[in-house]
Protein backbone atom coordinates (compact mmCIF):
# COMPACT_ATOMS: atom_id res chain seq x y z
CA UNK A 1 0.00 0.00 0.00
CA UNK A 2 1.57 3.33 -1.45
CA UNK A 3 -0.04 6.15 0.33
CA UNK A 4 1.59 9.36 -1.54
CA UNK A 5 5.01 9.92 -1.02
CA UNK A 6 4.70 7.14 1.69
CA UNK A 7 4.89 3.10 1.78
CA UNK A 8 4.66 0.34 4.07
CA UNK A 9 7.36 -1.64 4.39
CA UNK A 10 7.58 -5.16 6.41
CA UNK A 11 10.95 -6.64 7.64
CA UNK A 12 11.83 -9.98 8.30
CA UNK A 13 14.75 -11.03 10.56
CA UNK A 14 15.56 -14.30 11.70
CA UNK A 15 18.74 -16.69 12.67
CA UNK A 16 20.63 -13.42 14.35
CA UNK A 17 21.95 -15.20 16.94
CA UNK A 18 23.95 -18.18 18.11
CA UNK A 19 24.09 -21.30 20.46
CA UNK A 20 25.23 -19.23 23.49
CA UNK A 21 24.53 -15.64 22.77
CA UNK A 22 22.45 -13.22 21.06
CA UNK A 23 19.22 -13.46 19.63
CA UNK A 24 16.81 -12.48 16.99
CA UNK A 25 14.41 -10.34 19.35
CA UNK A 26 17.54 -8.53 20.83
CA UNK A 27 18.97 -7.59 17.76
CA UNK A 28 15.04 -6.16 16.96
CA UNK A 29 14.53 -4.13 19.67
CA UNK A 30 18.13 -2.43 19.15
CA UNK A 31 17.04 -2.15 15.34
CA UNK A 32 13.87 -0.73 16.45
CA UNK A 33 15.42 1.98 18.69
CA UNK A 34 17.68 2.45 15.51
CA UNK A 35 15.14 3.35 13.04
CA UNK A 36 13.31 5.41 15.72
CA UNK A 37 16.72 7.61 16.06
CA UNK A 38 17.58 8.40 12.32
CA UNK A 39 13.72 8.15 10.69
CA UNK A 40 11.51 10.76 11.10
CA UNK A 41 8.11 10.19 10.59
CA UNK A 42 8.57 6.27 11.10
CA UNK A 43 5.25 4.76 11.88
CA UNK A 44 4.72 1.29 12.97
CA UNK A 45 1.20 -0.23 12.19
CA UNK A 46 1.99 -3.16 13.78
CA UNK A 47 3.75 -4.64 17.14
CA UNK A 48 6.73 -6.10 15.77
CA UNK A 49 5.48 -9.96 15.04
CA UNK A 50 7.76 -12.58 17.00
CA UNK A 51 6.52 -15.82 15.07
CA UNK A 52 7.58 -19.03 16.15
CA UNK A 53 7.68 -21.59 13.40
CA UNK A 54 7.90 -25.38 13.08
CA UNK A 55 9.64 -26.82 16.60
CA UNK A 56 10.62 -29.57 15.38
CA UNK A 57 12.81 -28.04 12.36
CA UNK A 58 16.71 -29.23 13.60
CA UNK A 59 18.86 -26.08 12.80
CA UNK A 60 16.83 -23.78 15.29
CA UNK A 61 18.91 -22.78 18.65
CA UNK A 62 15.72 -22.53 20.97
CA UNK A 63 12.18 -21.87 19.88
CA UNK A 64 12.60 -21.43 16.04
CA UNK A 65 11.83 -17.60 16.06
CA UNK A 66 11.30 -15.07 13.36
CA UNK A 67 10.53 -11.48 13.38
CA UNK A 68 8.42 -9.07 11.22
CA UNK A 69 8.42 -5.13 11.39
CA UNK A 70 5.80 -3.41 9.56
CA UNK A 71 6.29 -0.17 9.48
CA UNK A 72 4.99 3.23 7.13
CA UNK A 73 8.09 5.60 6.38
CA UNK A 74 8.69 8.29 3.52
CA UNK A 75 9.04 6.38 0.47
CA UNK A 76 13.02 8.18 -0.09
CA UNK A 77 13.99 6.32 3.36
CA UNK A 78 13.64 2.76 2.02
CA UNK A 79 17.62 2.50 1.38
CA UNK A 80 18.34 4.58 4.48
CA UNK A 81 16.10 1.56 6.53
CA UNK A 82 17.62 -1.28 4.89
CA UNK A 83 21.23 0.39 5.18
CA UNK A 84 20.78 0.80 9.00
CA UNK A 85 19.35 -2.75 9.28
CA UNK A 86 21.93 -4.41 7.47
CA UNK A 87 25.13 -2.52 9.25
CA UNK A 88 23.35 -3.19 12.39
CA UNK A 89 23.40 -7.01 11.75
CA UNK A 90 26.97 -6.97 10.55
CA UNK A 91 27.65 -5.24 14.00
CA UNK A 92 25.60 -7.55 15.85
CA UNK A 93 26.90 -11.07 14.64
CA UNK A 94 30.58 -9.71 14.59
CA UNK A 95 30.51 -8.85 18.42
CA UNK A 96 28.60 -12.94 18.87
CA UNK A 97 30.54 -15.11 20.51
CA UNK A 98 30.43 -17.97 18.46
CA UNK A 99 28.47 -17.80 14.97
CA UNK A 100 28.52 -22.05 14.62
CA UNK A 101 25.71 -22.42 12.17
CA UNK A 102 24.01 -19.21 12.26
CA UNK A 103 23.00 -18.14 8.48
CA UNK A 104 21.36 -14.55 9.55
CA UNK A 105 17.82 -13.59 7.08
CA UNK A 106 16.80 -10.10 6.14
CA UNK A 107 13.70 -9.79 4.27
CA UNK A 108 12.05 -6.32 2.84
CA UNK A 109 8.62 -6.14 1.57
CA UNK A 110 6.87 -2.92 0.13
CA UNK A 111 3.04 -3.10 0.57
CA UNK A 112 0.82 -5.72 1.09
CA UNK A 113 1.80 -9.13 2.16
CA UNK A 114 1.00 -11.55 -0.75
CA UNK A 115 -0.74 -14.97 -0.32
CA UNK A 116 2.38 -17.19 -1.60
CA UNK A 117 4.50 -15.40 1.47
CA UNK A 118 1.06 -16.86 3.80
CA UNK A 119 2.00 -20.15 2.47
CA UNK A 120 5.21 -20.38 3.06
CA UNK A 121 4.55 -19.11 6.84
CA UNK A 122 1.81 -22.22 7.04
CA UNK A 123 4.76 -24.80 5.69
CA UNK A 124 7.24 -23.12 8.04
CA UNK A 125 5.18 -23.53 10.89
CA UNK A 126 3.87 -26.91 9.99
CA UNK A 127 6.68 -28.91 8.16
CA UNK A 128 10.26 -28.33 6.77
CA UNK A 129 10.97 -25.79 3.66
CA UNK A 130 13.07 -26.96 1.19
CA UNK A 131 15.52 -24.27 -0.21
CA UNK A 132 13.74 -24.61 -3.71
CA UNK A 133 10.45 -24.08 -2.08
CA UNK A 134 11.62 -21.03 -0.87
CA UNK A 135 13.20 -20.00 -4.37
CA UNK A 136 9.83 -20.37 -6.15
CA UNK A 137 8.07 -18.27 -3.53
CA UNK A 138 11.11 -15.15 -3.94
CA UNK A 139 10.10 -15.68 -7.96
CA UNK A 140 6.52 -14.75 -7.17
CA UNK A 141 6.91 -11.68 -4.60
CA UNK A 142 7.03 -8.82 -6.46
CA UNK A 143 8.77 -5.36 -4.22
CA UNK A 144 10.33 -7.83 -2.00
CA UNK A 145 14.34 -7.31 -1.58
CA UNK A 146 16.83 -9.87 0.20
CA UNK A 147 19.70 -7.83 1.06
CA UNK A 148 21.85 -10.75 2.66
CA UNK A 149 21.29 -12.85 -0.58
CA UNK A 150 18.97 -15.97 0.04
CA UNK A 151 20.34 -17.34 3.32
CA UNK A 152 18.38 -20.03 5.42
CA UNK A 153 18.00 -17.41 8.08
CA UNK A 154 15.17 -16.26 4.54
CA UNK A 155 13.07 -18.87 5.49
CA UNK A 156 11.95 -17.49 8.70
CA UNK A 157 12.48 -14.08 7.62
CA UNK A 158 9.56 -14.48 4.76
CA UNK A 159 7.35 -16.72 6.86
CA UNK A 160 7.22 -13.98 9.86
CA UNK A 161 6.41 -11.09 6.72
CA UNK A 162 3.78 -13.82 5.37
CA UNK A 163 2.14 -14.66 9.50
CA UNK A 164 -1.10 -15.37 8.57
CA UNK A 165 -3.90 -12.38 10.07
CA UNK A 166 -7.13 -12.64 11.65
CA UNK A 167 -5.99 -15.36 13.34
CA UNK A 168 -5.64 -15.87 17.39
CA UNK A 169 -2.60 -14.22 18.87
CA UNK A 170 -1.22 -12.97 22.08
CA UNK A 171 1.45 -10.83 23.57
CA UNK A 172 5.11 -11.41 24.63
CA UNK A 173 6.85 -8.17 26.45
CA UNK A 174 10.36 -8.85 26.66
CA UNK A 175 13.41 -7.22 28.48
CA UNK A 176 16.88 -7.33 28.25
CA UNK A 177 19.94 -7.09 30.42
CA UNK A 178 22.25 -4.69 30.21
CA UNK A 179 25.21 -6.92 31.32
CA UNK A 180 25.68 -10.53 29.36
CA UNK A 181 26.59 -12.91 31.21
CA UNK A 182 25.60 -16.66 32.44
CA UNK A 183 24.69 -16.07 35.61
CA UNK A 184 20.73 -16.41 37.10
CA UNK A 185 18.65 -13.46 36.43
CA UNK A 186 17.86 -11.58 39.61
CA UNK A 187 14.27 -11.27 39.49
CA UNK A 188 12.21 -11.66 42.76
CA UNK A 189 10.06 -15.00 42.30
CA UNK A 190 7.65 -13.86 44.99
CA UNK A 191 6.69 -10.65 43.04
CA UNK A 192 6.67 -12.86 39.60
CA UNK A 193 3.89 -14.89 41.76
CA UNK A 194 2.07 -12.07 43.61
CA UNK A 195 1.45 -10.23 39.91
CA UNK A 196 0.65 -13.64 37.80
CA UNK A 197 -2.04 -14.10 40.38
CA UNK A 198 -3.50 -10.54 40.23
CA UNK A 199 -3.81 -10.69 36.33
CA UNK A 200 -3.96 -14.41 35.94
CA UNK A 201 -7.34 -14.09 33.80
CA UNK A 202 -4.81 -12.20 31.04
CA UNK A 203 -1.79 -14.12 31.36
CA UNK A 204 -0.17 -17.44 30.77
CA UNK A 205 2.46 -19.59 31.73
CA UNK A 206 5.09 -17.48 33.42
CA UNK A 207 4.34 -18.75 36.66
CA UNK A 208 3.98 -22.50 37.20
CA UNK A 209 1.61 -22.35 40.44
CA UNK A 210 2.35 -26.47 40.56
CA UNK A 211 5.72 -26.27 40.80
CA UNK A 212 6.23 -22.83 42.63
CA UNK A 213 8.59 -22.11 40.23
CA UNK A 214 8.49 -18.51 37.81
CA UNK A 215 8.87 -19.49 33.88
CA UNK A 216 9.61 -15.99 32.63
CA UNK A 217 13.23 -15.97 32.78
CA UNK A 218 15.75 -17.70 30.54
CA UNK A 219 18.78 -19.60 31.66
CA UNK A 220 21.99 -19.20 30.04
CA UNK A 221 24.49 -16.41 28.42
CA UNK A 222 21.59 -14.77 26.29
CA UNK A 223 20.96 -11.36 26.68
CA UNK A 224 16.81 -12.31 26.93
CA UNK A 225 16.48 -10.81 31.26
CA UNK A 226 12.68 -11.71 31.45
CA UNK A 227 9.84 -12.33 29.01
CA UNK A 228 5.66 -11.88 30.23
CA UNK A 229 3.23 -13.34 28.24
CA UNK A 230 -0.34 -12.51 28.22
CA UNK A 231 -3.48 -11.88 26.26
CA UNK A 232 -3.50 -7.93 26.06
CA UNK A 233 -0.10 -5.08 25.73
CA UNK A 234 -1.54 -3.23 28.26
CA UNK A 235 -1.62 -6.02 31.03
CA UNK A 236 1.95 -7.21 30.25
CA UNK A 237 3.45 -3.79 30.86
CA UNK A 238 1.83 -3.58 34.44
CA UNK A 239 2.44 -7.34 35.22
CA UNK A 240 5.91 -5.70 34.72
CA UNK A 241 5.97 -2.63 36.46
CA UNK A 242 4.98 -4.61 39.72
CA UNK A 243 7.93 -7.56 39.56
CA UNK A 244 10.99 -6.91 42.11
CA UNK A 245 14.08 -6.72 39.58
CA UNK A 246 17.33 -6.30 41.03
CA UNK A 247 19.45 -5.94 38.14
CA UNK A 248 19.94 -3.22 35.68
CA UNK A 249 17.94 -3.66 32.32
CA UNK A 250 18.36 -1.75 29.43
CA UNK A 251 14.66 -1.93 28.26
CA UNK A 252 11.64 -3.50 26.68
CA UNK A 253 9.56 -4.26 23.81
CA UNK A 254 6.13 -5.93 23.13
CA UNK A 255 5.92 -8.16 20.96
CA UNK A 256 2.88 -9.68 19.19
CA UNK A 257 2.67 -13.35 18.72
CA UNK A 258 1.38 -16.84 17.76
CA UNK A 259 2.61 -18.18 20.93
CA UNK A 260 0.34 -20.30 23.05
CA UNK A 261 -2.07 -20.80 19.64
CA UNK A 262 -1.55 -24.03 18.73
CA UNK A 263 -1.49 -22.99 14.90
CA UNK A 264 1.29 -24.82 14.50
CA UNK A 265 -1.32 -28.35 15.31
CA UNK A 266 -2.73 -28.49 11.64
CA UNK A 267 -5.21 -31.62 11.09
CA UNK A 268 -3.83 -33.97 9.13
CA UNK A 269 -4.28 -37.80 8.22
CA UNK A 270 -1.83 -40.91 9.09
CA UNK A 271 -1.21 -41.02 5.62
CA UNK A 272 0.63 -38.01 5.38
CA UNK A 273 3.29 -37.96 8.24
CA UNK A 274 6.63 -37.57 7.44
CA UNK A 275 9.48 -36.39 9.21
CA UNK A 276 9.70 -32.95 10.73
CA UNK A 277 5.43 -32.25 10.21
CA UNK A 278 2.90 -31.10 12.84
CA UNK A 279 0.16 -32.73 13.15
CA UNK A 280 -3.17 -33.72 14.85
CA UNK A 281 -4.03 -37.31 13.99
CA UNK A 282 -7.20 -39.55 14.84
CA UNK A 283 -5.01 -42.39 15.80
CA UNK A 284 -6.51 -46.06 16.90
CA UNK A 285 -3.71 -47.82 18.76
CA UNK A 286 -1.87 -50.60 17.38
CA UNK A 287 -0.36 -51.72 20.48
CA UNK A 288 -0.67 -51.82 24.46
CA UNK A 289 1.43 -48.67 25.77
CA UNK A 290 5.11 -49.57 26.80
CA UNK A 291 7.14 -48.28 29.06
CA UNK A 292 10.93 -47.45 28.43
CA UNK A 293 13.60 -46.79 30.70
CA UNK A 294 12.94 -43.45 32.73
CA UNK A 295 9.46 -43.38 32.62
CA UNK A 296 8.77 -42.45 29.07
CA UNK A 297 5.82 -44.67 26.97
CA UNK A 298 5.94 -45.62 23.71
CA UNK A 299 3.12 -46.56 21.77
CA UNK A 300 2.66 -48.22 18.07
CA UNK A 301 -0.02 -46.01 15.83
CA UNK A 302 0.40 -47.75 12.73
CA UNK A 303 1.87 -50.91 11.31
CA UNK A 304 2.79 -50.18 7.85
CA UNK A 305 4.92 -48.44 7.38
CA UNK A 306 5.22 -48.35 11.76
CA UNK A 307 4.60 -45.19 13.19
CA UNK A 308 4.80 -44.50 17.03
CA UNK A 309 3.68 -42.17 19.33
CA UNK A 310 6.10 -41.48 22.59
CA UNK A 311 5.14 -39.37 25.50
CA UNK A 312 8.07 -37.84 27.52
CA UNK A 313 7.59 -38.59 31.18
CA UNK A 314 8.68 -34.71 32.04
CA UNK A 315 5.75 -33.87 29.97
CA UNK A 316 3.70 -35.73 32.35
CA UNK A 317 1.75 -37.10 29.53
CA UNK A 318 3.26 -40.58 30.17
CA UNK A 319 0.72 -41.39 33.05
CA UNK A 320 -2.05 -40.68 30.98
CA UNK A 321 -0.51 -42.45 28.39
CA UNK A 322 -0.08 -45.74 30.03
CA UNK A 323 -3.39 -46.07 30.96
CA UNK A 324 -4.70 -45.80 27.49
CA UNK A 325 -6.68 -48.92 25.91
CA UNK A 326 -5.71 -49.85 22.56
CA UNK A 327 -10.28 -49.89 22.08
CA UNK A 328 -10.19 -46.47 23.32
CA UNK A 329 -10.72 -43.24 20.27
CA UNK A 330 -8.35 -40.44 20.52
CA UNK A 331 -6.41 -37.77 18.50
CA UNK A 332 -2.95 -36.87 19.19
CA UNK A 333 -0.80 -33.58 18.63
CA UNK A 334 2.78 -33.58 18.32
CA UNK A 335 5.59 -33.43 15.42
CA UNK A 336 7.51 -36.03 13.34
CA UNK A 337 10.69 -37.35 14.32
CA UNK A 338 12.80 -39.83 13.10
CA UNK A 339 14.70 -41.72 15.18
CA UNK A 340 17.91 -43.08 14.85
CA UNK A 341 16.40 -46.17 13.56
CA UNK A 342 14.31 -44.30 11.08
CA UNK A 343 11.15 -44.66 12.74
CA UNK A 344 8.88 -42.18 12.70
CA UNK A 345 7.77 -41.49 15.94
CA UNK A 346 5.40 -38.75 16.70
CA UNK A 347 6.66 -36.59 19.94
CA UNK A 348 3.30 -35.88 21.68
CA UNK A 349 2.52 -32.30 22.99
CA UNK A 350 -1.38 -32.66 23.39
CA UNK A 351 -3.90 -36.23 23.43
CA UNK A 352 -7.54 -35.54 23.31
CA UNK A 353 -9.56 -38.43 24.58
CA UNK A 354 -13.04 -38.59 22.73
CA UNK A 355 -13.97 -41.61 24.01
CA UNK A 356 -12.42 -44.47 26.76
CA UNK A 357 -13.61 -48.59 26.84
CA UNK A 358 -13.57 -49.28 30.38
CA UNK A 359 -13.71 -53.03 31.41
CA UNK A 360 -15.75 -53.51 34.56
CA UNK A 361 -15.50 -57.30 35.43
CA UNK A 362 -18.84 -58.38 37.97
CA UNK A 363 -19.54 -62.02 39.97
CA UNK A 364 -22.36 -63.46 38.69
CA UNK A 365 -25.54 -63.18 39.46
CA UNK A 366 -27.58 -65.99 41.57
CA UNK A 367 -29.27 -68.24 38.83
CA UNK A 368 -31.80 -68.87 41.23
CA UNK A 369 -32.58 -65.88 43.44
CA UNK A 370 -30.58 -63.19 41.33
CA UNK A 371 -28.35 -61.80 44.62
CA UNK A 372 -24.94 -61.36 43.05
CA UNK A 373 -22.56 -64.10 44.31
CA UNK A 374 -19.36 -64.42 45.98
CA UNK A 375 -16.44 -66.80 45.03
CA UNK A 376 -16.63 -70.31 46.91
CA UNK A 377 -12.69 -69.70 47.04
CA UNK A 378 -9.81 -71.08 44.55
CA UNK A 379 -11.28 -73.18 41.62
CA UNK A 380 -14.54 -73.96 43.92
CA UNK A 381 -16.64 -71.32 41.34
CA UNK A 382 -19.21 -69.12 43.03
CA UNK A 383 -21.94 -69.02 45.93
CA UNK A 384 -25.38 -67.49 46.71
CA UNK A 385 -25.09 -65.77 50.00
CA UNK A 386 -28.84 -65.35 50.09
CA UNK A 387 -30.15 -68.70 49.01
CA UNK A 388 -27.17 -70.67 49.38
CA UNK A 389 -26.82 -72.06 45.72
CA UNK A 390 -23.26 -73.22 44.50
CA UNK A 391 -21.99 -73.64 41.09
CA UNK A 392 -18.60 -73.93 39.36
CA UNK A 393 -20.52 -73.27 36.11
CA UNK A 394 -21.38 -69.76 36.35
CA UNK A 395 -18.55 -67.65 35.31
CA UNK A 396 -17.69 -63.80 35.99
CA UNK A 397 -19.72 -61.00 33.73
CA UNK A 398 -17.57 -58.71 31.64
CA UNK A 399 -19.34 -55.03 30.63
CA UNK A 400 -17.41 -52.85 28.40
CA UNK A 401 -18.84 -49.08 29.19
CA UNK A 402 -17.77 -46.49 26.57
CA UNK A 403 -17.60 -43.43 28.36
CA UNK A 404 -17.42 -40.19 26.59
CA UNK A 405 -14.52 -38.72 28.31
CA UNK A 406 -13.53 -35.71 25.45
CA UNK A 407 -11.10 -34.10 26.85
CA UNK A 408 -7.49 -32.80 26.30
CA UNK A 409 -4.83 -33.65 28.22
CA UNK A 410 -1.55 -31.14 27.54
CA UNK A 411 2.50 -31.31 28.43
CA UNK A 412 3.22 -29.93 31.47
CA UNK A 413 3.34 -25.92 31.36
CA UNK A 414 7.02 -25.92 32.03
CA UNK A 415 7.51 -28.35 29.26
CA UNK A 416 5.16 -26.62 26.86
CA UNK A 417 6.41 -25.36 23.53
CA UNK A 418 6.09 -21.74 22.67
CA UNK A 419 3.44 -22.48 20.45
CA UNK A 420 1.19 -24.67 22.30
CA UNK A 421 -2.03 -24.12 23.87
CA UNK A 422 -1.62 -24.19 27.82
CA UNK A 423 -4.99 -25.18 29.46
CA UNK A 424 -5.85 -21.78 31.04
CA UNK A 425 -6.37 -20.19 27.12
CA UNK A 426 -9.06 -22.42 25.83
CA UNK A 427 -11.86 -19.75 25.37
CA UNK A 428 -9.79 -16.56 25.14
CA UNK A 429 -8.67 -17.12 21.24
CA UNK A 430 -9.47 -13.82 19.53
CA UNK A 431 -9.67 -13.07 16.16
CA UNK A 432 -6.12 -10.66 15.53
CA UNK A 433 -4.80 -8.08 12.89
CA UNK A 434 -2.39 -5.69 12.14
CA UNK A 435 -2.85 -2.98 15.23
CA UNK A 436 -1.39 0.34 16.36
CA UNK A 437 0.75 -0.30 19.39
CA UNK A 438 0.02 1.37 22.52
CA UNK A 439 2.27 4.75 23.67
CA UNK A 440 4.76 2.23 25.84
CA UNK A 441 5.24 -0.63 23.93
CA UNK A 442 8.95 -0.10 23.67
CA UNK A 443 11.49 1.42 26.42
P1 LIG B 1 16.22 -18.07 18.97
O1 LIG B 1 14.99 -18.62 19.65
O2 LIG B 1 17.35 -17.85 19.86
O3 LIG B 1 15.90 -16.87 18.11
P2 LIG B 1 15.82 -20.05 17.10
O4 LIG B 1 15.48 -21.28 17.84
O5 LIG B 1 14.76 -19.15 16.64
O6 LIG B 1 16.76 -19.20 17.96
P3 LIG B 1 17.07 -19.72 14.63
O7 LIG B 1 18.39 -19.19 14.93
O8 LIG B 1 16.02 -18.77 14.20
O9 LIG B 1 16.60 -20.58 15.85
O10 LIG B 1 17.25 -20.85 13.53
C1 LIG B 1 16.21 -21.46 12.84
C2 LIG B 1 16.60 -21.54 11.37
O11 LIG B 1 15.76 -22.50 10.73
C3 LIG B 1 16.42 -20.24 10.62
O12 LIG B 1 17.47 -20.10 9.71
C4 LIG B 1 15.10 -20.42 9.87
O13 LIG B 1 15.03 -19.68 8.68
C5 LIG B 1 15.10 -21.91 9.63
N1 LIG B 1 13.77 -22.48 9.63
C6 LIG B 1 12.75 -22.18 10.44
N2 LIG B 1 11.67 -22.93 10.18
C7 LIG B 1 12.02 -23.73 9.15
C8 LIG B 1 11.33 -24.76 8.42
N3 LIG B 1 10.08 -25.08 8.71
N4 LIG B 1 12.00 -25.40 7.44
C9 LIG B 1 13.29 -25.09 7.17
N5 LIG B 1 13.99 -24.15 7.82
C10 LIG B 1 13.36 -23.48 8.80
Amino acid sequence: MITDSRVVLHVGLDDVDSQISGCTTHFTYAVVKELFRHIDCLEFIDYPNLVRLNPSIPFKTRGNAAVALRFEVPYDDVEKVIKIIVDMLEDYTSDLDDKGGSEPGIAVLKGNVPEALNKLYLKALTDYVHVDYLRNVISEVRDLKLPLGITRGVIGALAAIGWIQGEDCTYELIAYRSINNDGGRCVDVNSVREADIKYRDYVFNNYDHEDGKMLITPHGGNPVLLGIRGEDPEIVVKYFRELNICETYSGYIIFRTNQGTDSHLIKRDLSELRPYRTCCVEVALKSKPLQLRGGDVIIKIEDNPPIYAVFYNETSLSSIARKLDMRDELIICGSVKQWSDLTNVINVEKIHINRKVRTYVYNPKCPKCGRRMKSAGLNKGFKCGKCGFKSKEVVKEVANIVENVNKTFITKVGTMKHLTKPQCRYGKEKQCNFIKPINDWIQ
